[in-house]
C-alpha cells in the first residue's frame, strides 16, 4: 500500500507529545511490514535538518491562501515530503501557540492535498484536527482515514478562517474531518468508547456516534527501535544479558549524578515524565509527589508545564537530595528517567492511549495509572488480576492514588524478589506497533477495496 501520513509533527525532530511518536513508529512497522508509507509534514525553521537526508526541491504548489514549495528528503531510510509555505508562518519557535494556528495548519492540509491529489497514492492517512480538514477536500477522490489521538484540541476557529479552503459554515477543523473521513480511527477502545459520550465527547460524541461504523479503535505501540534499552543512544548503560537489575542499577546511579539525587539503592525512585497540563492529573501527580516523600521514597519529575499557574506550583516545591523537578522538555533526560525508575505514574484524568506507560514497561519501570483511556487498555494491577503489569486506582483523587503507591512501595520495600520478577516481565512485554500497524493495514486495504 502506498500512504501518505499527513502530520503536524513525528518524533525526534518535529515532537511535542505523543503524536509525533506514532507517527514514526507506525510509519516504520509499516515500513517493516513491506508497505510504502511518506510522511508529510510542515518544514517547521526550528526543524534539525542535520538529522536528515538532503533536501530536494520537487515543485512550487498553489493554494488559495499562497504558495507552497515542495521538498523531499528522508529520516533513517523512511521518506517524507516536506511543504513550505512562502509567507514563513512556520518559521516559529515553538510547533503550537500561535493565533493563527487554525489557517497556518488548514493551509498546510490544503497545499498537501494539492499536492498529494498528483501521486500515486492508495490513501491519505491524516492526524487530529491539525491536518482533519484535509480530508474534506480529498472526499469523493481519495480514501482517507482520520485518527483521533486527542479530541480536547480541535481547531476551532470563526467560519471565515475555513472559507479559503472551499468548507463553508465549518467553525471546527476536528468536525470538518469527522464528518468527511472514509474512516475513522480512535488510538484505544476505551477512549474510542468514552468519545461517544456527552461525558467524554467533548460536542463531537453526536457526531461520533452518527459515525460509530465507520470508527474503529487502534492501539498505539512504541517504536521498539527507537525505545530499545539495548541500544538507546541516551542512556549511558544498557541491557544487557545479565537482566534488568544491572541496567536499572546503573542507569539509577547515571541520573542521581547527573541531577543531584542521592544514589540510595534502600528507597526506591518514582517518576514522571509528562506535558503538564490539567489531564495528565497535576493534583494527583503532586499529591503523589509528597506521599513518596513522607514513605522514605524518591522522586523525580521531567515537565513542560502548561501554564504559568501550573509552573509556579512545581517551582514552590522544595527540590533536595530525593526530589528533583526538571520543568522542560528534553528527550535524553525523559530516557534516562524511563530507565532509571522503580515505578512510573501516570494519574491522568483522561488518556486517549498513552505512550509513557508502554515506554515504562519496555524499560523496566512499573506503571502506576489510573484506569481511564487507553491506560484501562494497557495496564491491569497485578495485586488483583490475571494478567497484572502495574497498579491501577480509579477515583481521580488524592487518597486514592496515595492509597496505591502505599501498595506499591509497600511491595517494593518487603517481596523485592516479586518486583524483579514484574520487572522482567515488563520488558518482555510486546509494546511494538507490530500488531496494530497490521491492523491499520488491513483498514487500508478495506478502504481501497470500498473505494
Ligand atoms: P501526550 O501525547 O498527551 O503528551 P503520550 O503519553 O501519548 O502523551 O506521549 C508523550 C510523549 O512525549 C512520550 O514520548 C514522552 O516521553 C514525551 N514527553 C512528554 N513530556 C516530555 C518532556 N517534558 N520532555 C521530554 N519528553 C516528554
Amino acid at each position: 500500500m502506498r500512504i501518505a501520513h499527513v502530520a503536524s509533527e513525528m518524533a525526534p525532530f518535529a515532537k511535542v507529545g505523543g503524536l509525533g511518536d506514532v507517527v514514526l513508529g507506525l510509519c516504520r512497522e509499516l515500513q517493516t511490514q513491506g508497505h510504502q508509507p511518506t510522511v508529510v509534514l510542515p518544514l517547521y525553521g526550528t526543524l534539525d535538518r542535520t538529522v536528515l537526508g538532503p533536501l530536494r526541491r520537487l515543485d512550487q504548489c498553489d493554494s488559495t491562501v499562497g504558495d507552497s514549495t515542495i521538498w523531499s528528503t528522508d529520516y533513517e531510510g523512511l521518506p517524507l515530503w516536506l511543504i513550505e509555505p512562502k509567507d514563513g508562518s512556520f518559521d516559529r519557535p515553538s510547533i503550537y501557540g500561535w493565533p493563527d494556528d487554525v489557517e497556518r495548519f488548514s493551509q498546510f492540509s490544503q497545499a498537501a492535498w494539492r499536492w498529494l491529489a498528483r501521486q500515486p497514492l492508495d490513501l491519505i492517512h491524516c492526524h487530529d484536527w491539525q491536518t482533519a480538514c484535509l480530508t474534506p477536500l480529498a472526499a469523493g477522490k481519495m480514501p482517507t482515514l482520520l485518527t483521533l489521538h486527542n479530541i480536547d484540541y480541535q481547531g476551532a476557529c470563526a467560519p471565515e478562517q475555513l472559507e479559503p479552503l472551499g468548507l463553508l459554515n465549518e467553525d471546527n477543523c476536528l468536525r470538518a474531518g469527522i464528518r468527511a473521513a472514509s474512516h475513522i480511527a480512535a488510538v484505544s477502545p476505551t477512549y474510542s468508547r468514552e468519545i461517544q459520550t456527552p461525558l467524554g465527547g467533548r460536542g463531537l460524541d453526536a457526531l461520533l456516534r452518527s459515525r460509530s461504523q465507520q470508527l474503529s479503535p487502534v492501539l498505539n505501540g512504541i517504536d521498539t527501535t527507537y525505545w530499545n534499552p539495548a541500544t538507546d543512544p541516551l542512556l549511558t548503560s544498557h541491557l544487557d544479558p545479565d537482566g534488568p537489575l544491572p541496567f536499572k542499577w546503573a542507569n539509577r546511579e547515571a541520573l542521581s549524578n547527573r541531577l543531584g539525587l542521592r544514589f540510595d539503592p534502600s528507597r526506591p525512585l518514582v517518576g514522571v515524565v509528562a506535558r503538564l497540563v490539567p489531564q495528565k492529573g497535576i493534583a494527583l501527580i503532586q499529591a503523589a509527589l509528597r506521599h513518596t516523600l513522607q514513605q522514605g521514597g524518591q522522586f523525580v519529575l521531567l515537565g513542560s508545564c502548561g501554564s504559568p499557574e501550573i509552573q509556579a506550583q512545581f517551582e514552590s516545591l522544595q527540590e533536595g537530595p530525593d526530589l528533583q523537578l526538571c520543568l522542560t522538555h528534553d528527550e535524553a533526560t525523559a530516557h534516562q528517567i524511563f530507565a532509571a525508575s522503580d515505578l512510573f505514574l501516570v494519574p491522568s484524568l483522561f488518556e486517549p492511549c498513552g505512550l509513557t506507560q508502554l515506554i515504562a514497561l519496555h524499560y523496566g519501570a512499573i506503571p502506576l495509572v489510573r484506569r481511564t483511556g487507553g491506560l484501562a487498555d494497557t495496564i491491569f494491577d497485578l495485586e488483583h488480576e490475571a494478567n497484572g503489569n502495574g497498579f491501577v486506582f480509579d477515583d481521580p483523587t488524592p487518597p486514592a492514588i496515595c492509597a496505591t503507591l502505599s501498595r506499591a512501595l509497600h511491595r517494593w520495600h518487603h517481596t523485592p524478589q516479586d518486583w524483579t520478577t514484574w520487572v522482567r516481565q515488563a520488558m518482555r512485554q510486546d509494546v511494538s506497533w507490530r500488531r496494530s500497524a497490521t491492523t491499520y493495514a488491513n483498514l487500508y486495504e478495506q478502504l481501497v477495496d470500498s473505494n
